[in-house]
């Protein structure tokens, strides 16, 4: 049977869910990204590697949680780190400062050097937007500069250029921004559209729109899984601290994944900003930014003044300040999962590196055997199956020329042999992949394979 047939067989509870659930939440879904056609499976529980669908399948997930459970699903460090959190602190939220605030950024400057100061946000998105915000004060210019095929969250200002078909995406070393969302517009406010990996590009456009850029926004490695060549980051930041143009390394995947210290750790480079967020969350909604003094000091209140409190001798306005709040940021609950998380995963880093080679070869190895053209791409714990043997990838364009076609079929395949990720997506390991699931999956694959083979 065609693999969709099979799925629509084996998955009728999802369906019906899916079906109910249209009717209250726009296309059944809470976010966009979680929609795959004919419609996503349900899920309903999750222990260690494993992921548990509503018609009672068992999976090996590589989803995780897009990338945020690098200990797998419900770890039992982090569970009892809530807990106690919980029993100690006797609330869930302080409004107030609180220790653990203290201790979270410290760890944080522990893994990546090039931090001095942090702030909390509740999202990767917010992080990239704070970021921005801060680049804009701190430059006294508006316009951002991104990549071609990377993603910085869902709002208007970046939502261009994430995955355009190559008739609207212009030339590939002056890509053209195209919107990704109803209401994005090429309005001349809309950032400036680096080609990847493409060192004459990027400095041809950062040369001509150096007055104007405030900030360069980069998934050092794109969709956590492309990674960008050295000399690129060289060069870019060596041409941002020419301009005064503030360098954002977006690390939301690449942060305790592509190594402890994220990407810039293996390439060796400081950017001026650093984001964070998924694995640090450790399974909860979080972000961090974080970068240099006297960046991140422009949201501090008690620069130059006081000005909300009556009788202060503030020295200045509201307007000196860059406003920077939120009910939730600096969570206990969240920081103390994400300390857990930290602690654990430096233990077991190594032997989630070991996992995800040995996995990367014994797919690459099926490929061979059964005489598909099956490549993996990646860094650290984050990789993708590509479909084309002879494509070096190195950016956007060159994965859209990959099968993805052939690629989304074995993702089905995949689902009936018990192996999930959501289709096209990259693979995630965590802690919890041992060497049941390995062997598991490699089965799995073989079976995939095969079936597709025909
Ligand atoms: N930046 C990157 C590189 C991401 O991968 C993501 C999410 O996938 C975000 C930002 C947005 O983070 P969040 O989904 O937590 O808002």
């Amino acid at each position: 049977k065609h693999p969709f047939i099979e799925y629509g067989l084996r998955t009728q509870e999802s369906k019906k869910q899916m079906k109910e659930a249209e009717n209250h939440l726009p296309g059944g879904v809470t976010a966009n990204i979680k929609y795959f056609a004919p419609y996503p499976v349900v899920m309903e529980k999750g222990k260690g590697a494993w992921i548990k669908d509503v018609d009672g399948h068992w999976y090996v997930d590589y989803l995780m949680g897009y990338g945020s459970l690098a200990l797998g699903h419900g770890d039992e460090t982090v569970k009892e780190a809530i807990f106690q959190q919980l029993k100690k602190d006797g609330t869930l939220l302080f409004g107030t400062p609180h220790r653990l605030e203290l201790e979270f950024a410290m760890k944080i400057q522990d893994y990546f050097p090039s931090i001095e100061k942090v702030r909390y946000t509740n999202s990767g998105t917010e992080a990239t937007q704070l970021a921005i915000r801060l680049a804009q004060v701190f430059t006294g210019k508006k316009r951002i500069a991104k990549c071609e095929g990377h993603y910085h969250g869902g709002y208007k200002e970046m939502l261009y250029s994430i995955n355009p078909s190559l008739e609207e995406a212009g030339e590939e070393a002056a890509p053209y921004p195209v919107p990704e969302s109803a209401g994005v517009e090429v309005d001349g406010q809309e950032p400036v559209i680096l080609p990847f990996n493409h060192i004459e590009g990027m400095e041809k456009l950062l040369n001509k729109y150096k007055d104007q850029l405030a900030a360069v926004v980069i998934e050092p490695v794109q969709a956590g899984f492309i990674p960008a060549d050295q000399e690129y980051m060289n060069r870019l930041r060596q041409l941002t601290q020419k301009y005064n143009v503030v360098l954002i390394y977006d690390e939301v995947k690449t942060g305790f994944r592509s190594s402890l210290g994220g990407a810039q750790n293996v390439y060796q480079i400081e950017p001026d900003l650093t984001t964070l967020g998924k694995v640090i969350g450790g399974g909860f909604p979080f972000g961090v930014v974080g970068g240099k003094s006297e960046i991140m000091d422009l949201t501090s209140p008690i620069r130059g003044a006081d000005v909300f409190e009556a009788g202060s001798k503030g020295k200045g306005t509201a307007r000196d300040i860059l406003f920077h709040s939120g009910t939730y940021n600096g969570h206990p609950t969240i920081l103390a999962a994400g300390l857990a998380t930290m602690n654990k995963l430096d233990q077991q880093f190594d032997q989630i590196l070991r996992y995800t080679d040995e996995l990367r070869n014994g797919i690459e190895g099926i490929g061979k055997r059964v005489g598909l053209p099956l490549k993996t791409c990646g860094i650290g714990s984050i990789f993708n199956v590509i479909w084309n043997e002879e494509t070096n990838l190195r950016h956007y364009r060159d994965l859209q020329k990959t099968n993805t076609k052939l690629r989304r079929e074995l993702d089905f395949e995949l689902m009936r042999a018990g192996v999930y990720t959501k289709p096209l997506n990259r693979y995630s390991i965590s802690a919890a992949h041992g060497e049941d699931e390995l062997t598991f999956t490699l089965k799995a694959y073989e079976k995939a394979c095969r079936n597709l083979k025909g």
